[in-house]
């Protein structure tokens, strides 16, 4: 999946139903001014309708993985340890 080129970037005030919510940047470096993706959001049949563009909402995911990849592996440490102590 291609980055969006952030040719359809909104302004937050700007943003309306079915764009991507994805934060891209700043109008002049200004947290009040969000730039947003704007991309057409992602949607899967019988579905509700995603915050999301098809390459953001893939990004979104796949950080929600490895996050539960690394917590995963952080709560068996401590199970591995606890067999030792008591076999
Ligand atoms: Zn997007």
């Amino acid at each position: 999946m291609k980055e969006p080129d952030g040719v359809k970037k909104v302004l937050l005030i700007d943003h309306i139903e079915g764009q991507c919510r994805c934060i891209i940047g700043f109008k002049d470096g200004d947290a009040r001014e969000a730039y947003m993706c704007g991309e057409p959001v992602y949607q899967r049949r019988g579905k509700k309708l995603s915050s999301w563009c098809a390459y953001h909402y893939g990004q979104m995911h796949t950080v929600a993985a490895q996050q539960n990849r690394e917590s995963d592996q952080s709560a068996a440490s401590p199970q591995a340890v606890s067999i030792v102590r008591n076999p």
